[in-house]
């Protein structure tokens, strides 16, 4: 029975916060989704229990003796250190006055009375992309491109930085030379950057670049008479499954700038798996494979890198954080 502990995972985010056990050798308890209201609107507090209601929950569900619980990991949305205290510029999820400078992963860790580890949610996800594709405590390196904000993993551990921003992978400025339609303006982003990954491969991109710039030179397409560009955005995917060339265009735009992102980490970290986040992960298979192509197709890289890279979508998108988190703890204690 020595091999008999456990590790939870708590993935916390805007209205949900979903929980996991993993084992210690490395096999999850749970295989759907266990959802509780994570409360984060009402301020760190509230939503700090919140998260001990999904911790005894989660327990319950898989009749886990809490004596067995050696670790938690934590995941949010950011910004926050690399050590869990929320940015004192806050998020959307954390505009509670409460959440600025608060120690998100040490309150936890003094409710719970066990270690906490924490990682952002896209951190997480990556460790969990990773996992599924290596094993459980495999030592390859990974990174994985927006819709989820990106992650490098590097020998199987998460690269956080200095401040806990290492990873943001969709702000990298990628060339758009020979990316962008004839006169289409330069893509931007919310961060404040244009031309950066996450100005075209992401569904604000689509939104609030790309679609406004083909529909208007196809204003004969039905999606051009949806009328709200929020709505016709979300529905570019549909069209592309069925084969639309403007909106096949759109997402070979997405994959191209996915590409060059790519590219450059080839050239950073070097990694051998490159996993495609957002959207895309949902859609019909055909058509996952058509982007996942697409993007390798625009992946520079050398003869050596080619030979090992995989390509992939990241798994169980929905489940990927609280899976992650808990392999961050296992790992804590695996080293
Ligand atoms: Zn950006």
């Amino acid at each position: 029975m020595a091999e008999s502990w456990v590790v939870v995972g708590l993935d916390n985010g805007g209205n949900k916060n979903n929980a996991t056990v993993l084992d210690s050798s490395g096999s999850f308890l749970v295989d759907t989704l266990y959802e509780m209201p994570s409360r984060v609107t009402e301020g760190p507090e509230i939503a700090v229990r919140a998260l001990v209601d999904s911790f005894e929950d989660i327990l319950r569900r898989t009749g886990t003796e809490r004596a067995r619980v050696r670790a938690v990991g934590l995941d949010s949305p950011g910004p926050a250190s690399a050590e869990g205290v929320i940015s004192s510029r806050g998020s959307t999820n954390f505009s509670h006055a409460g959440w600025r400078n608060f120690d998100f992963r040490g309150a936890l860790q003094e409710k719970l009375q066990l270690p906490v580890i924490y990682n952002n949610d896209a951190n997480a996800a990556a460790l969990y992309a990773h996992y599924e594709l290596f094993g459980p405590l495999a030592t390859q390196s990974a990174i994985v491109g927006t819709g989820l904000g990106g992650g490098v993993i590097e020998k199987g551990r998460v690269i956080k930085g200095a401040a806990g921003f290492a990873g943001e992978l969709g702000h990298i400025h990628v060339p758009m030379e020979g990316l962008l339609g004839p006169e289409q303006p330069l893509p931007r982003c919310n961060c404040g950057f244009s031309g950066d990954a996450e100005s075209v491969a992401s569904l604000t991109g689509i939104e609030m670049n790309l679609l406004p710039y083909w529909l208007g030179h196809h204003p004969e397409h039905e999606l051009a008479a949806v009328g709200s560009i929020s709505k016709a955005a979300k529905l570019v995917r549909v069209y592309a499954e069925k084969g639309d060339p403007l909106a096949l265009r759109i997402f070979e735009q997405q994959a191209m700038a996915l590409g060059r992102l790519f590219t450059i980490a080839a050239a950073f970290t070097d990694p051998e798996g490159y996993f495609v986040g957002g959207g895309v992960v949902e859609a019909a298979p055909h058509f996952r494979e058509w982007f996942l192509a697409k993007v390798r197709e625009h992946t520079t890289l050398k003869d050596e890198q080619a030979a090992i890279a995989r390509f992939a979508v990241v798994p169980h998108l929905d489940m990927a954080g609280a899976r992650g988190a808990a392999l961050a703890a296992l790992r804590s204690l695996k080293p």
